[in-house]
């Protein structure tokens, strides 16, 4: 048995998702009629309280989009220097949008809203104009932590002070609201523009959506098609994140319900240990004595997936895929690996 903790990207369509997809009513959606679509793109909007959505092949062309969208080249956007868009797209902002970043450190993920207040340049002979801020949450490399609604409110106050735009990185947003217990559209209606995941914890095998005013979906979908995102029948990947929306979306508290298990037990192993105060959601951030990529290729040996994130940071996912055997095998592979590695010692 492989138990993969690798992402939850890994999650494969779910039974009910292959039928949708056979059944799904199909067009042209760079003709704009592919209906299921369009039913899909109601039905984001309506989820994060906006105008309009517009679907995406993958969550990373999503923030492109969404920042190219929002700003010229040679202006500035405020982010977390670890944040998906600074650390995780391959530059993509600055070739795509030609932004400069300003790139702040924070705790569990979270900048504090003085360094951002003091970081926003005006447009001048000197300076950038600053005109983008953009949040993570939950934050992926910070371990799946979120941003409390306050910080968000103080977020969004220093950006409209500075008429800034907020763009909301939302990979995991229903991870988010799942730990925060808010809808979704409690954390969006801080943000201008919304892009959140269906292939992460939603199971699908493709897409994401941006969500936001529908002037900005109209220009997003214009630059979409110019990065080479428009997509002919994507009904049938679209029928997948409608069922997932509607099906699958409870079910993320039995993810963070493993991952808090996996983390506690993490933490009766000597030479392994996890920061309880930042374990909130489906991830789990470890911190290893020894080289994490030791222990990542002893725990591959053991049937356990997952990644080195850092020299002595390990990273486990939990997702759909992760039953409570899954977890069980888990735990027992990392006990494991430690008699492994003291023996040797
Ligand atoms: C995974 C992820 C993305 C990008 O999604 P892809 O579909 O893999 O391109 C963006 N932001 C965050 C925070 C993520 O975790």
């Amino acid at each position: 048995m492989i138990v993969d903790l690798r992402s939850d990207t890994v999650t494969r369509p779910t039974p009910e998702m292959y039928d949708a997809m056979t059944r799904a009513e199909l067009g042209d959606d760079v003709l704009g009629d592919d209906p299921t679509v369009i039913q899909l793109e109601d039905l984001a909007a309506a989820k994060m309280r906006k105008e309009a959505a517009l679907f995406v092949p993958s969550g990373t062309m999503g923030n492109q989009v969404a920042v190219r969208t929002w700003i010229k080249p040679g202006e500035a956007v405020i982010l977390e220097q670890d944040s998906h868009i600074q650390f995780y797209e391959s530059g993509g902002i600055s070739a795509h949008a030609g932004a400069m970043t300003w790139a702040l450190p924070s705790k569990n993920g979270v900048m504090d809203p003085a360094d951002v207040r003091g970081r926003v340049t005006a447009g001048n002979i000197h300076t950038p104009a600053t005109q983008l801020l953009c949040l993570e949450n939950t934050h992926n490399r910070a371990g799946g932590t979120t941003i409390p609604l306050e910080t968000m409110a103080e977020f969004r106050k220093i950006a409209d002070e500075n008429g800034m735009k907020v763009h909301l990185d939302g990979a995991r947003i229903f991870n988010a609201a799942t730990y925060l217990s808010v809808p979704a559209a409690e954390m969006a209606k801080y943000a201008d523009s919304v892009m959140f995941c269906l292939s992460k914890g939603l199971s699908c095998p493709i897409g994401s959506l941006i969500a936001g005013p529908a002037e900005f979906i109209e220009r997003a979908r214009w630059n979409r098609k110019r990065l080479g995102g428009g997509l002919r029948q994507a009904g049938v990947l679209a029928a997948c994140g409608v069922f997932a929306l509607n099906n699958l979306v409870d079910r993320l508290a039995d993810d963070h319900r493993r991952a808090r298990e996996f983390a506690e037990h993490l933490n009766t192993i000597p030479g392994i240990s996890v920061d309880m105060s930042g374990q909130q959601t489906n991830i789990v951030g470890a911190t290893t004595d020894g080289a994490a990529v030791e222990w990542q290729s002893s725990l591959e040996e053991g049937g356990v997936r997952c990644f080195a994130t850092g020299p002595n940071r390990l990273r486990f996912v939990f997702h759909r895929e992760i039953d409570d055997e899954r977890l069980a095998r888990a735990k027992e592979a990392v006990s494991a690996i430690r008699k492994e590695l003291s023996s040797a010692h």
